[in-house]
C-alpha cells in the first residue's frame, strides 16, 4: 500500500515524476491540475468554472477541488493506493484529505517535496509554454502562481513535517536522476 503526495512549486517537475513513481509503485497518479485541463478541454461545467481561475494562475476553489479528489480517491483503482500530484495546496485540503482518509480507514505515507530554485522554474516553464502552449505558462501567469503557491501551499510543508511524512529532494537535474533521489528517499 503506497500513498504518497508530492508538493513542490509549479515547474519543479511534480507531473513529469509523479507519472514515473506512480509506474515504479503500480499506483495511479491523481494530478487535480490535469483532471481540471480536462475538463476545461471537454468543456464541462467543471471546467468552465476552472478556467477562469487557472487562467489566472489562482487556485480553483477549494470547494470543487475537494469535492473533485473525494469522487477520484473513492474509485477503485486508488484502493491500494495512489499518488497525489499537485493537492492538497491549501489548509482546508489538508483539512478534507485527512478526512476523506480517515472514513477509508487510511493514513498517508509519506510527502514528497521537491525542491527548485525560483528562476530556474520560470526558465522551465516558459519553455514548456513554447512546447506545450499552456494558457497559464505566460511569465505574469507563472509569477502569480509561484506567489500563489508561497502563500498558500508552502505553509503546507511545515504541518506535514510536524506528522514526519515529509521527504525532500533536489529537482534539479536530469529527470531519472531526481527519480533514484525520490525513491532512495522513500526507502
Ligand atoms: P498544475 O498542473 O498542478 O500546476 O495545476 C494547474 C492549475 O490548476 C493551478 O494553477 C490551479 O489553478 C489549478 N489547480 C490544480 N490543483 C489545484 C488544487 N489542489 N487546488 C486549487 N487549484 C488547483
Amino acid at each position: 500500500m503506497t500513498r504518497l503526495l508530492l508538493i513542490g512549486p509549479p515547474g519543479a517537475g511534480k507531473g513529469t515524476q509523479a507519472a514515473r513513481l506512480a509506474e515504479a509503485f503500480g499506483i495511479p497518479a491523481i494530478s487535480t491540475g490535469d483532471i481540471f485541463r480536462e475538463n476545461v478541454k471537454n468543456e464541462t461545467e467543471l471546467g468552465r468554472q476552472a478556467k477562469a481561475f487557472m487562467d489566472r494562475g489562482e487556485y480553483v476553489p477549494d470547494s470543487l477541488t475537494n469535492a473533485l479528489v473525494r469522487d477520484r480517491l473513492s474509485h477503485e483503482d486508488a484502493k491500494a493506493g495512489f499518488l497525489l500530484d499537485g493537492y492538497p495546496r491549501t489548509a482546508d485540503q489538508v483539512v478534507e484529505l485527512d478526512d476523506i482518509l480517515a472514513d477509508q480507514g487510511n493514513t498517508l505515507d509519506s510527502v514528497v517535496l521537491i525542491t527548485a530554485d525560483t528562476e530556474e522554474v520560470v526558465r522551465r516553464l516558459l519553455n514548456r509554454a513554447l512546447e506545450q502552449g499552456r494558457a497559464d505558462d505566460t511569465e505574469e501567469v507563472i509569477r502569480r502562481r509561484m506567489e500563489v503557491y508561497a502563500e498558500q501551499t508552502a505553509p503546507l510543508i511545515e504541518v506535514y513535517s510536524n506528522r514526519n511524512l515529509v521527504r525532500e529532494v533536489d529537482g534539479l537535474g536530469a529527470v531519472e536522476e531526481v527519480t533514484e533521489r525520490i525513491l532512495s528517499a522513500l526507502k
